[in-house]
């Protein structure tokens, strides 16, 4: 089958993302990497190709109303494969765009191919421990993770306008209030020291913070200290149901290294621990490692980052 490949999402970094997957893809099913958007065309998101603006559509969504507008134009445009990022809206467009369009749907793809009859996505599965291929016949919807594609950089297309109509939709948005998310982004810090249940108290948590500001890098943590003690929000936390981050040196302090976290951190370049276990599981995934109490280690560290300067 042959048709473009289209890439959504409704969030700009990651569609900048999605549209670099779609460029990588197209040759396959010899056709056009196409940046879909809605409403208007966003500044901000980069991608070679052309630029679909579905005319008529709500910006803000719902999913529901996205789906459908995305769809009415999938209908009459034919694309091969359409690629939506999978942010918490993006899989549920995605999904409800399969249904409408009676395609496949692939789910979490760290990598994509196509062999212009199927499409192959990876995924991993089991916390990371497996990386699974998913195959389905063209025409399929493929939802992207974040994080596992670099930004495409490509000059943007031209514009093409499609009249995508009002959508008639049964959620009715009520009102949003953004998230108090304060100034952390984990995803793009080079260095990040991430606390774990080693810490014994929340006021703690500055002698952390100390060794992370003098390492140029950013406090991150297991999920206990912000899911269950509520120490930190629960945009610092990392893992499975939190951020995947893959900074250049991560420094895991009283973390004891369970499935679920390794899966936000595993693709770190260096991985360092420091725990009073040595038999910790943090431990088989790191590079380097401190057997000992944090309570002594932190110090110690800031103490020789400090002579350095
Ligand atoms: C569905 C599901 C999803 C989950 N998702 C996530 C996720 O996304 N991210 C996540 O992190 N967790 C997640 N979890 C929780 C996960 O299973 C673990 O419970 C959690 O990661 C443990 O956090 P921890 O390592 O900080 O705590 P613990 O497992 O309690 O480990 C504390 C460690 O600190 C060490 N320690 C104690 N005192 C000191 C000291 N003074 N100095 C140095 N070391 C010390 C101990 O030896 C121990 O290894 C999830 C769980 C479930 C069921």
């Amino acid at each position: 089958m042959t048709g473009d490949v289209w890439s959504f999402s409704e969030n700009a970094a990651v569609a900048s993302e999605v549209a670099l997957a779609a460029e990588g893809l197209a040759p396959a099913v010899q056709g056009g990497p196409v940046v879909v958007e809605v409403g208007r065309a966003r500044d901000g998101v980069r991608g070679g190709g052309e630029r679909l603006v579905l005319q008529g559509c709500p910006q803000d969504g719902p999913a529901e109303a996205l789906a459908e507008c995305i769809s009415r134009a999938a209908k009459s445009l034919g694309p091969a494969i359409i690629l939506v990022g999978a942010t918490r809206e993006g899989r549920e467009v995605a999904a409800r765009l399969a249904v409408k369009l009676d395609v496949g749907c692939l789910p979490e793809a760290s990598r994509i191919s196509s062999d212009g009859k199927t499409v192959s996505a990876e995924r991993s599965v089991y916390a990371g421990r497996v990386s699974a291929t998913l195959t389905s016949p063209l025409p399929c919807v493929v939802t992207v993770r974040p994080g596992s594609f670099a930004k495409s950089t490509g000059a943007t297309g031209t514009v093409r306008n499609y009249d995508a109509g009002t959508p008639e939709v049964r959620v009715r948005r009520l009102g949003s209030s953004r998230r108090e998310t304060g100034s952390v982004d984990l995803k793009s810090a080079k260095v990040i020291v991430s606390a774990g249940r080693g810490v014994k108290r929340k006021e703690d948590l500055p002698m952390l913070e100390g060794l992370a500001s003098e390492m140029k890098g950013a406090l991150g943590c297991s999920r206990p200290l912000s899911s269950d003690l509520g120490w930190l929000s629960e945009e610092h936390h990392i893992g499975l149901t939190g951020v995947v981050v893959k900074p250049d040196l991560y420094l895991a302090v009283g973390i004891s290294g369970q499935l679920q976290h390794i899966a936000g951190m595993k693709d770190s370049k260096v991985v360092a621990a420091v725990n009073t276990d040595r038999d910790a599981p943090i431990f088989q995934a790191s590079d380097y490692g401190i057997v000992g109490d944090l309570y002594q280690v932190v110090p110690a560290l800031r103490k020789a980052l400090s002579a350095r300067h």
